[in-house]
């Protein structure tokens, strides 16, 4: 074939580069450097890498089908789980609970050789009482006695007590419970079936997750950047500053306006060259006031940004307070931009310790978030989340938690709950020097002194421990934090007579600002070097892990 002489030339240049290239990777790193140069070169050609993408999922389904203990589906697109409408019963659960078990491979019998080291010996019936003492479920009802559907979640925690879902093929009811979970907390925030996420150990393990989500997403599709950053109000949970700092990003924090909403201003200012990230929270812990999330969102679709929406707090409890009719700002997968989402199980989703949820808006980017390694001697590895091993027990408390509990059981904890809420509130702004701080969304709030009052809102909070309460301080400004949970209920009175009395008790004492704990915090606020300050936490920390 004759080709016209710039195209002979043009290929006579790539020949020669192919060659160069071959030759080097020939030489520095044999035949297989030369396998590896020729499939990326490979890779390069229209419809190439679609093919290999289409053998890879074929291989994928058969490998799954082949190493499962139960078939696996193989539709695309499932159709997605919510929590129903209302709470299963307990024998229902039950009779799941049984079938579920008799999906999982059975250790006992001394024919697995990973993942689980327990047995059912006298030892384990030891682990089981402990288990139960510090998982007292009684509490989270407000009852002291452990409800019907209390118990129901211990009995499958206890049933999945030794189960790992380190493979999410032995265990496949695990597998199956954790996907339910994940489509039922995707559901819940307004999510489509395209949505994929993670049960991960608690809001922080969901927080670190999806900033490396998003890092690495970076890495990829904007390989320019070497110094990411995350745009975040000053309010956002210090685990995004975590997340930072282990894996190498910056915070960047927007400030407050004096009615503690966020600068959005300042907001879209901090937004540069170097951000690979947005959030922002529903609702932020300190005030329980939710982040202007559609403003947010509008930045993230105009600068073409992933945009995370903290609602470890409010996941579980927003999605109520709005059904009930309360003014709820937008804030789940409805708000254009949105991409992830994290809700904690642990907290008002009312399941054991050490659950949440995080959950993007497709698998796309969720793909950023799993770990692969296929180099160890010990076999292929990946893990989807920060723990290799992930106890069962976990797992089946968090499913038995929403299907027992059920739309109708979360609505009627939050009617109650925002009631509570509602009720201190208004005591709190009735005590002459005291108010709510900002406007707060759901069932949290802070404490403030307002101008003038002589009131030291620490001095305040020294007086209510004297009164045997326990208060969340908080600083820059000093303010005292309540998130209101079962037990609360019916206490209102309680809370707002002893906070007039220890109000009045502290009322014009200036000097009480200077004893106490309120001496102390007020110290530590007045040391410029923020650096002091840490080497404080660092060396609390380090007497308080100690024997
Ligand atoms: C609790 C909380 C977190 C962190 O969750 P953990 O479960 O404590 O790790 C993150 N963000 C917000 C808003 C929270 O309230």
């Amino acid at each position: 074939m004759d080709l016209p002489a710039p195209l002979q030339w043009t290929e006579h240049v790539l020949f020669s580069l192919l060659l160069a290239v071959v030759v080097r990777s020939y030489v520095l790193y044999g035949l297989t450097g030369v396998l590896k140069d020729l499939v990326k070169f490979l890779r390069l050609l229209p419809g190439v890498d679609t093919l290999i993408q289409f053998i890879l999922a074929r291989e994928v389904q058969t490998f799954m089908n082949k190493v499962s203990a139960t078939p696996v589906d193989s539709e695309p697109v499932k159709k997605a789980v919510e929590i129903p409408e209302k709470g299963c019963s307990a024998e229902e659960l039950l009779q799941d609970m049984a079938e579920l078990k008799a999906l999982e491979t059975v250790t006992e019998d001394g024919k697995v050789f990973a993942y689980v080291y327990t047995m059912e010996d006298e030892h384990a019936k030891t682990l089981r009482k402990a288990f139960d003492m510090f998982n007292d479920p009684t509490g989270y009802d407000g009852n002291d006695k452990p409800s019907a559907r209390e118990n129901v979640v211990n009995q499958f925690a206890h049933t999945f007590l030794h189960e790992n879902a380190l493979s999410p093929m032995v265990f496949p009811a695990l597998r199956k419970m954790e996907t339910e979970v994940i489509s039922m907390v995707a559901t819940m925030l307004n999510g489509d079936s395209r949505c994929s996420g993670s049960l991960t150990t608690g809001g922080t393990e969901s927080i670190l997750m999806a900033v490396k989500c998003y890092r690495d997403r970076a890495r990829e599709l904007m390989p320019h950047i070497t110094e990411p950053e995350i745009v975040a109000p000053i309010t956002i949970h210090p685990a995004f500053e975590k997340a930072a700092e282990y894996f190498n990003l910056t915070v960047c924090h927007a400030p407050l306006k004096p009615d503690f909403t966020v600068d959005l201003a300042a907001f879209e200012k901090l937004i540069g060259k170097n951000t690979v990230m947005l959030a922002a929270s529903a609702p932020q812990y300190p005030y329980g006031i939710v982040d202007p999330i559609e403003d947010v969102g509008r930045l993230a679709t105009k600068h073409n940004l992933p945009f995370h929406v903290d609602g470890c707090f409010g996941g579980f409890m927003l999605p109520w307070v709005e059904k009930l009719g309360y003014p709820v700002p937008p804030f789940d997968f409805r708000v254009q931009g949105v991409t992830s989402v994290s809700a904690d199980v642990h907290k008002y989703g009312f399941g054991l310790k050490g659950s949440s949820v995080v959950v993007y808006k497709s698998s796309e980017i969720r793909r950023h978030q799993i770990f692969a390694y296929s180099s160890w001697p010990g076999g292929l590895f990946g893990s989807p989340g920060f723990s290799g091993t992930r106890p069962g027990a976990n797992i089946a408390a968090s499913w038995a938690a929403l299907r027992s509990l059920g739309e109708d059981g979360y609505m009627q904890k939050a009617e109650q709950l925002m009631k509570t809420t509602l009720a201190m509130e208004e005591g709190v702004d009735s005590i002459q020097g005291l108010s709510i701080v900002g406007k707060p969304a759901m069932t949290a709030f802070a404490i403030m002194s307002t101008e003038n009052s002589g009131i030291d809102i620490l001095a305040l909070a020294d007086a209510m421990e004297a009164r045997d309460w326990h208060m969340e301080r908080q600083q820059l400004p000093n303010t005292l934090h309540c998130t209101i949970m079962p037990h609360h209920i019916g206490r209102e009175m309680v809370f707002i007579n002893d906070l007039t009395e220890s109000a009045d008790e502290v009322r014009g004492k200036a000097s009480l600002s200077s004893k106490g704990t309120a001496g102390m915090y007020g110290m530590v606020a007045k040391i410029p070097d923020r650096a002091v300050v840490d080497e404080f936490i660092l060396q609390f920390f380090d007497k308080a892990y100690k024997l």
